[in-house]
């Protein structure tokens, strides 16, 4: 068998997967033949199917990837919203009464429960001072009374109420 392939020189067509004999006039009639021609054809179908299935998975890559953005951008969206009913339940819920200006808290009974359980006093209207009171008294009144607003004012603030 070795004596074979060395004594006559033989040429491997990679497209049929044929050995032919080595010499020019052979290689140039399997080379015009139809089933070589065939084969030929068939092999760059092949390449050009290969190249576009490539193309096909780096376009579905770039679908899988723009999903995999869109699902956490949701699930961001999901947590501030989880967040924000977090913040609600724990701090409560700021509510405007029209009628009074003021903001309620239901939840932590805030503004309604610091003081006689009575309507709210409307803001715009200062507190009366008795005239009859002494000027100190009168002025630390004054004092606590610009206090108290500020207490409030920083206190909306934190709630983000302004
Ligand atoms: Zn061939």
């Amino acid at each position: 068998m070795t004596e074979f392939w060395k004594s006559q020189a033989m040429y491997w067509c990679d497209i049929c997967k044929v050995w032919l004999k080595d010499d020019a006039q052979a290689k140039a009639v399997h080379e015009r033949g139809a089933k070589h021609q065939e084969n030929v054809a068939k092999r760059l179908r092949d390449m050009r199917r290969r190249a576009e299935e490539e193309k096909k998975s780096e376009a579905q890559l770039a679908t899988t990837m723009k999903n995999i953005e869109q699902a956490a951008a949701a699930q961001f969206s999901r947590d501030k919203d989880e967040e924000l009913r977090y913040r609600k339940a724990t701090l409560g819920e700021w509510v405007l009464n029209t009628e009074s200006g003021y903001h309620y808290n239901a939840l932590h009974r805030w503004r309604q429960s610091c003081r006689n359980q009575g309507p709210p006093p409307d803001p715009k209207k200062k507190r009366k001072i008795d005239k009859s009171l002494p000027p100190e008294e009168r002025e630390a009144l004054l004092r606590r009374e610009a206090a108290r607003a500020r207490v409030e004012k920083r206190t909306m603030a934190t709630f983000g109420l302004q």
